[in-house]
């Protein structure tokens, strides 16, 4: 099956959170499952940087006059041994050559061209499934996220809809961020006027790609199983409950999983110190090492809470920051890893100066610190007020720290909560709690202290969560059946 990728980032060369790390694994898993698998990326500087010798295999024209050459090579820092993962990616330096943060100016503003940007990769998709490369022609494009969102549509309208139709799947990463522009951009999305109306991808008055990549996709998938079934509820469908109600057939939830060469900690190279279920001290002077870093008291037996994150309210951090005496009076520490909102930055920061030895924060975004705070922490807390999938708890629980949850979207799928029952069965791997308010949150951070005292049961959870293997093989057999159905 020539399946073609179609995201905005992929990891290791351009990331902002989670789409990057799934569009980084998904392609070579899938090469593994026996599918073509191939990607078509925006000509990001950090893209065109990571992209072997390219060839240029054809170009097409925007609505709006620009050229758009296309690229081919392979992507080395992508490819898994000896499954090379090629690329398509689009050369637009008016659209794309821009430093730092794909979407917004180093002000944090969108830029006001996005439109024009990610409209030109659902092309750019849409040409790739009808001949532009003259050797491979996409069977199924599949994007994820509102910035590929617009190639459903594309595909759709192609040869003024008639005919048969290249199928498509649209993976929902995040309901919450849909790509929602001013109507009078519309003309420059190169669709015919029906695509503008309530069948389409017309949203009050405004146009939004991910009304576009809902309604034209022949499937849509979202990354937990539990999310699938929220996001088609008032409280969590951002708006667009009724129309992903409507698509209910189609729709369904495929479980995100860890690359097992990035995300492993007997052979992470950002480890000072390896470790593995069966022998943990390389853990605890990460631990160590970490809290000297951080100036923090070192001391191997305070429990370590950490947190890796985009700093928004999605990820419900007011709660930890509300709930932070119970971890203070208790006798742990706090670390925080992240960077965006600037109250919740400024908020950590305050912390951090008034509890120094128990309060840690590192404001920024840092790829290899990150891996070294998952080493060093007990607990991994996520206490989002909603989460598609999540990968951090996924990292935690591989890192041996104890994710401390909401019971929420893929959360809800990948945590185990630690009581009587789920101890003596072995299922318990962290701690889960229900209410978004700080009575709820502080009660879970309880249990965690009550659990550490009991340091042969907080062995058995870690080792139960350690050894949760998340593979991106079964991940990817779910998504080539779906292929097969839909071709
Ligand atoms: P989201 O995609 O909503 O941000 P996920 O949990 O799905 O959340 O994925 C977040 C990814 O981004 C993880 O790989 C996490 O380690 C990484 N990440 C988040 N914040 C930072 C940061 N400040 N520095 C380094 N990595 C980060």
């Amino acid at each position: 099956m020539r399946i073609l990728q179609v995201s905005a980032e992929i990891f290791p060369l351009l990331k902002t959170g989670g789409l990057a790390d799934i569009a980084g694994a998904l392609p070579a898993a899938l090469l593994a499952q026996g599918c073509d698998a191939r990607v078509l990326l925006p000509g990001f500087p950090a893209i065109l940087a990571g992209l072997t010798d390219p060839v240029r295999v054809g170009s097409f024209g925007t609505p709006w006059g620009e050229s758009v050459e296309v690229l081919f090579g392979a992507l080395p820092a992508c490819s898994k041994g000896d499954l090379i993962v090629y690329a398509y990616v689009l050369v637009a330096p008016g659209l794309y050559d821009r430093p730092g943060n794909p979407y917004e100016d180093a002000n944090k503003h969108p830029y006001s061209d996005n439109h024009r940007r990610f409209a030109t990769l659902g092309w750019g998709a849409a040409h790739l499934a009808h001949g532009l490369d003259t050797h491979w022609s996409a069977e199924l494009v599949h994007c994820h996220d509102w910035h590929a969102a617009l190639a459903p549509a594309c595909l759709a309208v192609w040869n003024a809809g008639q005919g048969p139709r290249v199928p498509s799947i649209y993976t929902i990463h995040n309901l919450a961020y849909q790509g929602v522009f001013w109507p009078q951009n519309f003309g420059d999305l190169g669709l015919p006027g029906y695509v503008f109306s309530m069948q389409g991808m017309e949203y009050h008055g405004q146009i939004s790609f991910m009304k576009a990549g809902l309604s034209y996709a022949s499937h849509i998938t979202t990354v937990s199983p539990t999310y699938a079934r929220e996001i088609q509820t008032s409280e969590q469908g951002c708006g667009l409950d009724g129309l992903l109600r409507v698509r209910a057939s189609q729709l369904s939830g495929i479980l995100n999983a860890v690359d097992d060469s990035v995300w492993n900690p007997a052979t992470d190279s950002h480890l000072a110190h390896r470790y593995d279920v069966r022998n943990l001290t390389g853990k605890v002077r990460n631990k160590t090492d970490m809290q000297a870093t951080m100036g923090l008291t070192v001391d191997a037996d305070a429990p370590l809470f950490t947190v890796v994150s985009r700093l928004t309210e999605q990820k419900g951090l007011p709660l930890v920051l509300s709930g932070l005496d119970e971890i203070i009076s208790h006798g742990g520490q706090l670390l925080v890893l992240g960077n965006g909102d600037t109250q919740l930055e400024q908020a950590f920061t305050l912390q951090a100066k008034m509890h120094p030895l128990q309060v840690a924060f590192r404001k920024g975004y840092d790829e290899d610190f990150a891996h070294r705070v998952f080493a060093a922490s007990d607990v991994t807390l996520v206490p989002s007020r909603f989460e598609p999938c999540g990968l951090t708890q996924m990292y935690g629980l591989k890192y041996g720290s104890l994710p401390l949850v909401r019971r929420v979207g893929g959360l809800a799928d990948t945590v185990t909560d630690t009581d009587l029952e789920t101890l003596d069965d072995h299922s318990a791997t962290g701690f889960v709690f229900d209410d978004f308010e700080v009575g709820d949150y502080r009660r879970a951070i309880r249990r965690a202290f009550a659990l550490y005292r009991r340091r042969s049961d907080w062995n058995r959870v870690r080792q139960c969560g350690m050894r949760i293997a998340f593979d991106w093989a079964s991940a990817a057999q779910h998504y080539t059946n779906l292929y097969k159905s839909l071709i």
